[in-house]
């Protein structure tokens, strides 16, 4: 349709306003004259490969023949969006007018110039920069790949069908390049990491940005003033987001200096929002304005919720619990943003535990998008409707999980750092350790990540689940080596610049720390095919089958909240779709023969759950029947 649209004989011109993604933008492509307006609500782009997807409206053979492969190329591969001012210097606009005025412009341009004929369908068209068969366009491939096989490790067939259609479209007249297109995208439709993808990034997203677990029986709840207890590195985070959102925040610390300390780190982001242009002067004044740094509890009073963000510690959070339910009225909500202490615990000390929920932020506040509620014994649905529509005003997407040690997202990601220190112990080379990882499609490798949350609040971690745990803790085979590091070396991670890596004072890359081989002796050094999928497996199974244990255990109750929890909480594996889509994917059965093997092999951590036995016998998968198993 679109290709009998450029070619119809009649000049097309296309106005936008806003909005022109995926398709749309598509759609503009095969117009014959495109005028963008300044506006802040546009975007242009083709996101399509976010979702698993590549754009199969003509997009990967017109943006390159617009602009080149080479500039085109990474706006296809990770979708990101142009404004309307990079759009004109990229060739993708042909004009730039004021909001309001594009669809004038696009009309005048039909009246005086109109030109039906596209630049590809001339005769003397070239593509800029070369195609792939010039010295100059081969080597965009030859680089490309080897980018791209850095980037993902081959774990997203979308973006290596995109360099494919570039690449052999090129070569080709717009026809066979648009035929091309069609098949690697029906190909890629035909992959599971696609219907993952789609599902959990896209689908399952949007369902809770819109508040799916909302309890839809009690009525909107809009959060004008909200109090921020702590203004350490998450409250300053916090009640920044707040701010932006239009919400009059009281920034409470024991001080006022340490609160003005927290509102301080607003006053940066802001700064930064101002100077890359994205904010004006006015608005962040504005936005900066919201935020009252006082260390009085009396300004809690008129609230409408509350985000406790004070030290992790059960007598502090109790006090200040107690000082600011004094001001609270009796419809306000209290939430903390403890990371490890159960809510129901915590909500022992409070006068009104039905009001009482756990609201866990994830650092960097400010760019983070998930937000973990937690909701304990005595929590009422009317608190949870009300801290989603919290959570949801502050543009961030709630999961609602049941209270547990470590949560949810804590939990799980916990054993993939686990899996690491296992590895380690066993003998298997660091460096492997973190590349293998890096190759499962986690952002980092589990080395580096523990490193990252420091090392001494893993060891602190353990500690604690011994005393908790009693006689049931099984100590892993880790803890000696944790506990050397930690303890009498002093390697806390990143935050004092040595962990498993060292880090330079300069800011340098970080390199890793040699003395851990006097620690560790290495006997797995080599990696060969065959030993680098055995410990990917190990690394994404041991983090699936805690996640079905959530579900088992009911922390976690829709398989969305745990694979949207999951990629955008603590970096799962992206191209799974989450840890419940990966089981699906793999097929409940196989899954849990799988489990047992490496149960057999390293330790009953790997252990399918019952209900995974159950599900699988019964032929169910998270999402519905188990298709794979059917099959
Ligand atoms: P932090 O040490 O940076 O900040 C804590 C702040 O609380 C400090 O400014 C301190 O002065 C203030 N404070 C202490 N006692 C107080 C009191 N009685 N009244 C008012 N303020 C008081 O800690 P943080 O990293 O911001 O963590 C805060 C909470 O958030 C903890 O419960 C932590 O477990 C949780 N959390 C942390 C992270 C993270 O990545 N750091 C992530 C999620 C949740």
């Amino acid at each position: 349709m679109f290709r009998a649209l450029e070619t119809c004989g009649k000049p097309v011109a296309v106005a936008l306003e806003g909005l022109a993604l995926g398709g749309g933008l598509e759609l503009a492509l095969a117009c014959h004259y495109r005028v963008a307006a300044k506006s802040p609500r546009l975007q242009i782009g083709l996101p399509e490969s976010k979702v698993g997807l590549l754009p199969g409206g003509g997009g990967t053979q017109r943006l390159p023949r617009l602009m080149g492969a080479m500039k085109a190329l990474p706006y296809l591969l990770e979708g990101k969006s142009m404004t309307a001012e990079e759009a004109l210097a990229n060739g993708v606009v042909h004009e730039v007018v004021e909001p309001g005025q594009a669809l004038d412009a696009a009309k005048a341009w039909i009246r005086t110039k109109g030109d039906a004929v596209a630049p590809w369908d001339r005769k003397d068209f070239k593509i800029p920069g070369g195609g792939p068969y010039t010295p100059g366009g081969a080597q965009v491939f030859i680089m490309g790949n080897a980018m791209l096989r850095k980037q993902s490790y081959g774990n997203y067939p979308a973006q290596k069908h995109i360099m494919s259609c570039v690449y052999e479209g090129l070569q080709v007249p717009i026809d066979a390049g648009l035929r091309i297109e069609s098949r690697y995208f029906v190909k890629t439709l035909q992959q599971p990491q696609a219907r993952a993808m789609i599902r959990s990034l896209f689908l399952s997203m949007q369902e809770l940005s819109k508040g799916a677990a909302r309890p839809k029986d009690v009525p909107p709840y809009d959060v004008k003033k909200a109090a921020v207890i702590g203004a350490g590195m998450m409250g300053a985070g916090i009640a920044y987001v707040q701010a932006m959102a239009g919400i009059e925040t009281v920034l409470i610390d024991v001080t006022v200096e340490a609160a003005e300390k927290g509102k301080s780190h607003a006053q940066g982001l802001l700064e930064k929002q101002v100077k890359r242009g994205k904010l004006d002067r006015a608005k962040a004044d504005a936005v900066l304005g919201l935020i009252h740094a006082t260390a009085d509890y009396a300004a809690v009073k008129g609230c409408d919720l509350v985000v406790e963000a004070v030290f992790e510690n059960r007598e502090i959070k109790a006090e200040v619990t107690r000082k600011a339910e004094a001001e609270l009225a009796q419809t306000a909500v209290f939430g903390s943003n403890t990371s490890t202490l159960p809510i129901t615990g915590l909500a022992e000390v409070s006068a009104r535990p039905a009001n009482f929920i756990g609201i866990h932020f994830f650092s960097p506040v400010d760019n983070m998008g998930l937000v973990e509620i937690i909701m304990g014994r005595q929590t009422s649905q009317e608190t949870l409707a009300k801290s989603i529509d919290y959570v949801l005003k502050i543009k961030k997407t709630p999961i609602v999980v049941n209270d547990s040690r470590g949560f949810y997202t804590s939990r799980c990601f916990g054993t993939f750092v686990q899996e690491g220190l296992e590895m380690l112990a066993e003998g298997v080379a660091p460096a492997i350790i973190d590349n293998v990882g890096r190759m499962t499609g986690m952002p980092r490798g589990p080395l580096e990540m523990n490193d990252d949350v420091a090392l001494d609040l893993s060891y602190k971690i353990g500690e604690q689940t011994k005393k908790d745990l009693g006689d049931a803790y099984v100590a892993p085979k880790f803890q000696p080596l944790l506990e050397k590091m930690v303890v009498q070396l002093g390697r806390y991670g990143r935050k004092n610049g040595k962990g498993f890596y060292d880090y330079p004072a300069d800011g340098g890359p970080k390199r890793l720390w040699p003395g851990l081989l006097e620690l560790v002796t290495p006997t797995m050094t080599e990696a060969p095919p065959a030993f680098v999928q055995e410990l990917k497996t190990r690394l994404l199974y041991r983090q699936a089958v805690e996640a079905a244990r959530c579900f088992e255990e009911r922390v976690v109750t829709d398989p969305r909240d745990g694979d949207v929890g999951a990629i955008l909480g603590w970096g799962f594996a992206p191209w799974t779709g989450g840890p419940f889509s990966l089981i699906d994917s793999v097929g409940v059965a196989a899954f849990v023969a799988e489990c047992d093997r490496l149960a057999q092999a390293y330790g009953p951590r790997f252990a399918p759950p019952q209900l995974l036995r159950d599900m699988a016998a019964q032929g169910e998968g998270f999402y519905g029947k188990d298709k794979a198993r059917a099959a």
